[in-house]
């Protein structure tokens, strides 16, 4: 029984360096490939026309960030005491349909300006980074959706309205 388990500690331990090495090469990839779209003239405000679908992203990426660590620990805790099914499989369930939820909006929603996905990073360093109590990129950018009910492109600048409201 532990043989197994140190045996499956080593493999996933293998399996995510490798995929932590892959990740950096296809984001070398990406910064080498990348065109940045040239700046947004000024930077007067649109309203995004799917505000509602951004806003629930904004809210999706919250609940990712709850079911995380909580999956962690419903596992953690399965490992441990053996739960009785129903605990591990309602948050299961939970995550698998927030999560890809939120991915396909991530995917969806672009700038109304230079139409790159406004809440999916593809550069290490993009030009026009949402910086905001310490939480950097797409973190920062859900979390002014949700606050101030604005982001900002961060290819090329463009402040969009999170509204309903037309103007
Ligand atoms: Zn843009």
């Amino acid at each position: 029984m532990m043989e197994g388990t140190a045996q499956s500690l080593a493999i996933a331990f293998i399996v995510s360096l490798a995929a932590g090495l892959l990740a950096i090469a296809i984001g070398r990839r990406m910064d080498a490939a990348h065109d940045t779209p040239p700046p947004a003239d000024g930077f007067f405000p649109i309203v995004h026309p799917n505000s509602t679908l951004l806003l629930i992203a904004a809210y999706l990426a919250v609940a990712i960030y709850v079911f995380v660590p909580l999956m962690v620990i419903v596992l953690l805790a399965e490992l441990a005491f053996s739960l009785p099914p129903a605990f591990v499989i309602a948050p299961l369930f939970a995550f698998a349909a927030t999560l890809p939820a939120g991915l396909l909006l991530a995917l969806t929603l672009r700038c109304v300006a230079c139409r790159k996905r406004l809440l999916v990073q593809e550069i290490s360093s993009p030009p026009f980074p949402t910086g905001q109590h310490g939480l950097e990129a797409h973190t920062a950018i859900y979390a002014r959706i949700r606050t101030e009910r604005r982001c900002r492109c961060m290819y090329c600048g463009q402040e969009h309205l999170v509204s309903r409201r037309r103007t």
